[in-house]
């Protein structure tokens, strides 16, 4: 064969491979990537829609309307969007850490616990209670949407490691060690009085060890830097960021740094990306909407201090707002830019998706759960596998949910 023969052949074997390569462009390359993305297993790790549960007329069998003060995830649209399981976050907002303060935290945990609890009864067409990483394709099965709790803030721990198990037992896989303050447990990355433990404190150590023993995930978004790094070195069991980004990507406290991230592959963790604007890409300045939003901060003050009924009012004068001010959002293809970056540089198993919704997300393509398709075709368009989505949108989780209940299972 001559040197020009095997240039020929090796040309067309390369216009062959490429004229293979799915095209996903166009609206017949948005079906196609509809299509695959149906047949995914799919999991999003971080919702606040348990906050809305407190609003009166909130129904999750039925459609509701993101754009007019509606939330971002209901059955209905779990179902458009390819949604299989839901992590829904048991949230409790920070205040003074006295006896008060820690029966209030207790206190409201338990009732929303109660909520999810009686939400998925009244809905159990559509949804089942979820507690192991086996149950999400076990309930999809049985044509289901897998409903798990998380807990975003250790605060109703308040000091008493028992309640760590009565969580578990109310059904708790991760638990957010922090929110936006320091607590007793480890500094926040956001707390506008700096750190005040240098990162972990001694009962947060209590905590992380106790979650390693019962099998509860240790979720690093919101802590700082230093509380990431005593985790990592401490945890038996690899981590989860359950709704963070890159900050080399979108430089924000609440994303996790390169190093960061390097040190959460070598822990076998995983990042779950958010879509919360803020934390994906910095957006014009928007002077009429932001003055507009203090004056409603102002006129409530602390929104996470405020009863139910009086907070639904806020609810209601802010998102009323984003009629007047559209909101200038981050895109789909900047949220995918974080994807990229990541996968550069610790590969394709430590990555998910851990929306935020009801608490602050939207992307301007991908405002509710029923876009999430939108990720999947950008990411088919810029070469990604279905084996690599599908790692994307649980695989890797799972993977980890699955490690942490074998660490737990071989010390009990
Ligand atoms: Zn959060």
């Amino acid at each position: 064969m001559t040197r020009k023969t095997i240039s020929i052949l090796l040309i067309s074997a390369l216009l062959a491979v490429n004229s293979c390569k799915p095209d996903y462009s166009g609206e017949s390359g948005r079906a196609k990537a509809l299509k695959l993305h149906m047949g995914l297993l799919t999991v999003d790790s971080h919702t606040d829609t348990p906050l809305r549960l407190f609003r009166p007329g909130t129904d999750l069998s039925v459609r509701s309307d993101p754009r007019r003060g509606g939330g971002k995830l209901d059955f209905p649209r779990m179902e458009e969007g390819g949604l299989d399981g839901v992590f829904f976050a048991v949230f409790v907002a920070q205040r003074e850490r006295t006896p008060e303060g820690n029966t209030y935290a207790r206190g409201r945990a338990l009732a929303i616990f109660d909520s999810i609890h009686a939400v998925v009864v009244r809905n159990s067409e559509y949804a089942e209670i979820a507690l192991s990483s086996s149950d999400l394709r076990a309930i999809n099965k049985r044509g289901k949407k897998a409903v798990y709790i998380g807990m975003e803030n250790g605060f109703p721990i308040a000091r008493d490691l028992s309640m760590v198990s009565r969580f578990y037992s109310l059904g708790v896989r991760y638990i957010t060690l922090c929110h936006t303050s320091n607590n007793d447990i480890c500094d926040s990355s956001t707390d506008e009085g700096g750190p005040e433990h240098g990162g972990l404190s001694e009962f947060g150590r209590e905590v992380v060890a106790e979650m390693n023993r019962l099998g509860i995930m240790v979720d690093v978004s919101h802590i700082s830097d230093q509380a990431f790094y005593d985790v990592i070195e401490m945890s038996s069991a690899p981590v989860i960021a359950s709704h963070s980004n890159a900050r080399a990507v979108c430089d924000n406290p609440r994303n996790l740094s390169d190093d960061m991230l390097l040190k959460l592959a070598a822990n076998g963790g995983v990042i779950q990306l958010c879509v919360l604007s803020d934390y994906t890409a910095q957006t014009e300045p928007y002077p009429g909407r932001d003055s507009a939003r203090q004056a409603v901060m102002d006129k409530y003050g602390d929104w996470e201090m405020l009863d139910d009924s009086t907070r639904n009012l806020l609810f209601t004068e802010w998102y009323a707002l984003d009629e007047k001010f559209p909101p200038r959002l981050a895109t789909v293809s900047q949220f995918c830019d974080h994807v990229d970056h990541i996968v550069d540089l610790i590969g394709i198993d430590h990555v998910g998706f851990g929306s935020d919704f009801d608490g602050g997300a939207g992307l301007a393509d991908c405002f509710d759960e029923s876009e999430l398709p939108n990720i999947t075709l950008e990411l088919l368009r810029r070469g990604y596998s279905r084996s690599d989505l599908q790692k994307f949108w649980s695989g890797n989780l799972l993977r980890v949910m699955k490690e942490v209940e074998q660490a737990a299972a071989s010390t009990s």
